[in-house]
């Protein structure tokens, strides 16, 4: 799962606080804990499970997501960068309760047309950014075995119908997408989108431009539709830590190891 840049610090980002789990907690209790305030966003510097890591809050949205993401590559030096939280499923076969590690990323909401081709970024000259296939690897190791050890467990207490890791496209856009027709439409126009949330592609494009890895993991919690509020709401409250805290700390003991 790491490559050269593992020499240096990983960025682990998420937009709010419940979707990193006990990180910071993690970190404090590890030893010296660092903290810089930097355009209006604390960076934690620690080690996490045995990983040195800066971890931030990008807060919500594609901007938050790219300004979080030059910050730790430009002003802390990270050489990975891994971003956990939640997301609407897309499709029946992703459900509330599943998660989704993606191997690419699109912007939904990009439109430059007649300029450039729908979704295009401009002058990249590409609507697609890839996710790091051994970070994405290492994601999804992780979430397998926190599935195998706590499945059972989450689908009791949380009473979910299974749960199931996936792997494929997460599309970004700076609208929290609430409703079946929007659902239909995004269904329609991106067929391989597996997940809709508001930070990935950002992430990715920056991440491009810096020739940083980067992986994204997100558990759905919610299916983008006319429930998607109350259901995103509560899942973020009563469950989105236990997952993040599970995922990370597995994803992290093997990026240790390594
Ligand atoms: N209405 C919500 C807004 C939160 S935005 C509120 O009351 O607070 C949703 C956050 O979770 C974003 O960071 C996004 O990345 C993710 N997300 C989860 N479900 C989503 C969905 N259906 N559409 C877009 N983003 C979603």
């Amino acid at each position: 799962m790491k490559n050269d840049n593992a020499k240096r610090p990983l960025g682990v980002l998420a937009a709010l606080p419940q979707e990193l789990g006990d990180l910071v907690d993690a970190m404090r209790a590890e030893g010296a804990m660092r903290t810089v305030t930097l355009g209006r966003r604390d960076y934690h510097t620690g080690t996490v499970h045995g990983v040195p890591c800066v971890v931030t809050l990008a807060r919500i949205g594609k901007v938050a997501a790219a300004a979080s993401a030059s910050a730790l590559i430009h002003a802390f030096g990270v050489g990975n960068i891994v971003f956990t939280g939640v997301a609407g499923g897309l499709g029946r076969q992703v459900r509330v309760g599943d998660i989704v590690v993606a191997d690419a990323f699109m912007q939904h909401d990009l439109d430059a047309s007649p300029l450039f081709p729908r979704y295009e970024v401009p002058l990249l000259g590409r609507p697609r950014f890839p996710a790091d296939t051994a970070l994405a690897d290492g994601l999804a190791a992780a979430c397998e075995q926190f599935v195998a050890d706590d499945g059972m467990e989450l689908e009791e207490q949380f009473h979910l119908d299974g749960v199931r890791v996936h792997r494929g496209m997460i599309i970004s856009g700076d609208r929290f997408v609430s409703s079946a027709d929007e659902v239909r439409a995004l269904a329609q126009a991106l067929p391989d989108a597996l997940a809709v949330e508001m930070e990935g592609a950002a992430l990715a494009q920056v991440c491009y431009e810096h020739d940083v890895p980067c992986a994204v993991v997100r558990t759905i919690s919610d299916t983008a539709d006319d429930h998607a509020h109350a259901s995103f709401t509560s899942f973020l409250t009563d469950i989105a830590g236990t997952y993040s805290s599970g995922i990370l700390r597995r994803f992290l003991e093997a990026y240790a190891a390594v």
